[in-house]
């Protein structure tokens, strides 16, 4: 991307606070998918429930961090757009640690859904055991 904090907030007319930096950076520096936990866990110091919660979804709406649901039913947030505003990728879930990566390489699939069928959104989740355990 090699877009800088300041760019990518700028760019998406969000403001510069502090928090949102902050966010930010947290959200490049950490290869996979965080939940709203990891990051409050991280961000402790710096940030309040409701104002990370009121961040993130300016961030999911803009396009700067993209959600993912997986089979434990708890929201992971990770950088970049979804695969559905174009960045297409698949997601990998480790089912040891249940870290979910994404795929960056490897498109979504597609499917071909019967006829009067519209599909919105396909989540491509690969299962399986990461690196790191
Ligand atoms: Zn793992
Ligand atoms: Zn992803």
């Amino acid at each position: 991307m090699g877009k800088d904090h300041n760019e990518l907030l700028a760019l998406n007319g969000l403001k510069k606070t502090k928090i949102r930096v902050a966010l930010l950076q947290q959200f490049m520096n950490v290869a996979h998918a965080q939940s709203y936990n990891d990051l409050q866990g991280s961000l402790s110091n710096e940030i309040d429930k409701s104002t990370l919660y009121r961040n993130l979804t300016s961030f999911e709406q803009a396009g700067i961090i993209h959600r993912i649901n997986d089979h434990t039913g708890v929201s992971k947030y990770a950088f970049g757009p979804s695969p559905k505003q174009g960045n297409e990728h698949a997601h990998f879930v480790c089912e040891q640690c249940n870290t979910v990566y994404c795929m960056k390489k490897l498109a979504s699939l597609q499917f071909e859904v019967p006829k009067g069928f519209k599909t919105n959104n396909v989540q491509t989740i690969i299962k399986g055991i990461c690196a790191n355990c």
